[in-house]
C-alpha cells in the first residue's frame, strides 16, 4: 500500500510542519523563549485573574550596547550570547513568572503576587544584577551590562483601603499600556546612565511622549536639511588672533526655532541617531573646510565627536574619505573627544576607543580632550592616548576668578597639560578678567563669548579683522 502510506507521512508531515509554524508564532527563534503576543496575553490574563492587594510587576530588560557586540563578533555570537542572557534572566526569576524577548535586546519578565511595589524594584535589581559575571561565548568572556524599567499594576483591595468611596473607575492599566509605562522607565534608566533600574512614574508618561516626537522628527531633521553648523572662534592668547573654530550643530525646527545640542542630542544618543547625526556633521564641515581651502583660507575645524560615534565602525572610513574626497590637508581637521568619552565602557569597549583613536591620529587629525577638568578620565591616558590638546572645562573657567579652589585646579591642569606638551585651550571665556589669569597660568588658546558666540556666518561673529572669514560660510551641506 505505498500510495496510502505516503498520503499518511505527507499528511503526519503537514501537521508536524503546522506544528511548528504553530509553536514559531509563539516562540521567538533565538531563545526559545515566548515571544511578544503570547507575553501580553499572559499578563492580560494576570491581570484579569489577580487578586485583590496583589501586585503585578513588569520589568523590561534592555541590553546596553548589545549592537556593539553584534557587529564586532557577529550574528552568530550575538544569538548565542542572547540565550545566554535568556537562561540567565530564567534562573533570577520565580518558578510561575514568565520571561519574554520582545525583540532585538530586550527581554520582558512578568512578576505576579508581590504584595509591595519595592519588590517589583528588587525583581528587577535581580534581573540587572545577573549582568556582573561575564558571559562566556565562543572560547572567551563577554561583559554586558542591562538596563530595566518596572511597571507595576496594584489590583484594588476593599478591605485594605477602607477609606474608599466605592469608586471604581480606578482603572487597572492594560497589559499593553503596563508595557509602555515599562519601556518609558528603561527610557529613563538609559537616560540617566544606564546599568540601572528605574520605577515607572506618571510624570515619565509626558516625557515619552515629547521624547518619541522628537525622535521622530529628528528622524525627519536629518532627512530634509534642518540641521545646521554653526563656528565659534578659538583665539591664540599671544595674538589674539582666530586659529581655528569649532563645529556646533544646531536645529532649525520649523516650529520650535533653533534647538541647542542640549535639547536634542541627548535624545539622540540614547536612540541611536547620534551616529546619523555624526557622519552629517562631519561631512558638513568637510565640505567648508574644502570650501575654504580652495578659496585659500586656512581655517581648521574642530568637531565635536560623541562616545558612541568612537564606537561607530563608520567613523575612521568617514574621516579618511573626507580628507580624500576635499584633498584636505588633515591638520585642518581636529575631533574633540569628552572626557567621558575616555571613562566610560569595560575593557573591551575601552580598547575600541583606544584603537579608534590611534587610526584617526594616523590620519594626521589631531585628537582633542574636551571638557578636561571635568572630572572622569586617568591623567596617564594623556600620555598614553595620541592627544594633542586639551581644552579646560567651562565650568571651571566660570568660576577660577571667584574660587579659590577651582583657580587651583585649573593652573594644575594647565601646568600638567603643558608639561606632557599638549596645546592648552580655554573653553568659556567670558570676561576680561578670566582671560588675564588664563594667559598668566600659560594657556595656548582661548574661546569663549569674550570674543564670540558661535554663528552661522562668520563675519558677524569674529572680531578679529586678522581673520578674513569667506563670503559665504552657507552651513548647508550640499
Ligand atoms: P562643547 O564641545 O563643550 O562646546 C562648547 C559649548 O559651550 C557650546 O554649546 C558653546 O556654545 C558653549 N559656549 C562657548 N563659549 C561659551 C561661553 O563663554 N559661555 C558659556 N556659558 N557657554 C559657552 P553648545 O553649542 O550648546 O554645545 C553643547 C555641547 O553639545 C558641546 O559642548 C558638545 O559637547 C555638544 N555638541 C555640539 N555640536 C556637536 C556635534 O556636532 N556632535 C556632537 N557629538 N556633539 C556636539
Ligand atoms: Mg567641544
Amino acid at each position: 500500500m505505498p500510495i496510502v502510506a505516503s498520503a499518511l507521512t505527507l499528511s503526519m508531515r503537514r501537521r508536524g510542519a503546522e506544528r511548528d509554524a504553530f509553536r514559531r508564532a509563539r516562540r521567538d527563534d533565538i531563545t526559545g523563549l515566548v515571544n511578544r503576543d503570547v507575553f501580553l496575553r499572559r499578563l492580560d490574563a494576570a491581570l484579569d485573574g489577580a487578586t485583590p492587594g496583589e501586585i503585578i510587576g513588569v520589568a523590561i530588560v534592555d541590553l546596553d550596547h548589545f549592537g556593539l557586540v553584534n557587529d564586532a563578533m557577529g550574528h552568530a555570537v550575538g544569538d548565542e550570547l542572547l540565550r545566554a542572557v535568556g537562561r540567565r534572566l530564567q534562573h533570577a526569576l520565580r518558578p510561575g513568572d514568565v520571561l519574554a524577548r520582545l525583540g532585538g535586546d530586550e527581554f520582558v519578565a512578568l512578576s505576579r503576587q508581590l504584595r509591595r511595589p519595592v519588590e517589583a524594584r528588587m525583581a528587577g535589581e535581580r534581573l540587572r544584577a545577573v549582568f556582573a559575571e561575564p558571559f562566556e561565548i565562543d572560547g572567551g568572556p563577554v561583559t554586558m551590562r542591562a538596563s530595566v524599567g518596572v511597571a507595576v499594576a496594584t489590583i484594588a483591595d476593599p478591605e485594605a483601603e477602607p477609606d474608599r468611596t466605592g469608586d471604581d473607575t480606578i482603572e487597572l492599566p492594560t497589559a499593553e499600556i503596563l508595557v509602555r509605562r515599562a519601556d518609558a522607565a528603561l527610557g529613563v534608566a538609559k537616560d540617566r546612565g544606564r546599568e540601572r533600574v528605574e520605577m515607572f512614574e506618571p510624570a515619565m508618561a509626558d516625557r515619552v511622549a515629547v521624547r518619541l516626537r522628537t525622535e521622530s522628527e529628528l528622524r525627519r531633521a536629518l532627512a530634509s536639511d534642518e540641521l545646521r553648523i554653526f563656528y565659534q572662534p578659538i583665539v591664540d592668547f599671544a595674538t589674539g588672533r582666530t586659529t581655528s573654530v569649532e563645529a556646533l550643530v544646531r536645529w532649525a525646527h520649523p516650529g520650535r526655532g533653533l534647538m541647542t545640542p542640549a535639547e536634542f542630542l541627548p535624545i539622540s544618543e540614547s536612540s541611536g541617531l547620534i551616529e546619523e547625526i555624526g557622519l552629517w556633521v562631519l561631512g558638513a564641515v568637510a565640505d567648508q573646510v574644502g570650501t575654504w581651502a580652495s578659496e585659500g583660507r586656512t581655517l581648521a575645524v574642530a568637531v565635536n565627536v560623541s562616545p558612541r560615534q568612537l564606537l561607530d565602525a563608520r567613523l575612521v572610513p568617514t574621516l579618511r574619505r573626507a580628507l580624500h574626497d576635499h584633498d584636505l590637508d588633515p591638520t585642518l581637521l581636529s575631533i574633540e573627544v569628552s572626557e567621558r568619552a575616555l571613562a566610560a565602557g569595560d575593557d573591551q569597549t575601552k580598547a575600541t576607543v583606544v584603537a579608534t583613536l590611534g587610526a584617526i591620529a594616523e590620519l594626521g587629525i589631531g585628537i582633542t580632550v574636551d571638557d578636561f577638568g571635568a572630572g572622569t578620565a586617568a591623567l596617564s591616558q594623556l600620555r598614553s592616548l595620541p592627544i594633542a590638546a586639551v581644552k579646560i572645562d567651562r565650568s571651571l573657567v566660570a568660576e577660577m576668578a571667584t574660587s579659590g579652589a577651582d583657580y587651583a585646579i585649573v593652573s594644575a591642569l594647565v601646568s600638567l597639560a603643558r608639561t606632557l606638551g599638549k596645546t592648552v585651550i580655554a573653553s568659556g571665556v567670558e570676561n576680561d578678567q578670566q582671560f588675564a589669569l588664563l594667559a598668566d597660568l600659560g594657556c595656548d588658546l582661548a574661546q569663549g563669548h569674550l570674543f564670540s558666540p558661535a554663528v552661522q556666518d562668520l563675519r558677524h561673529g569674529t572680531h578679529d579683522p586678522g581673520v578674513q572669514p569667506p563670503a559665504d560660510t552657507g552651513m548647508r551641506r550640499g
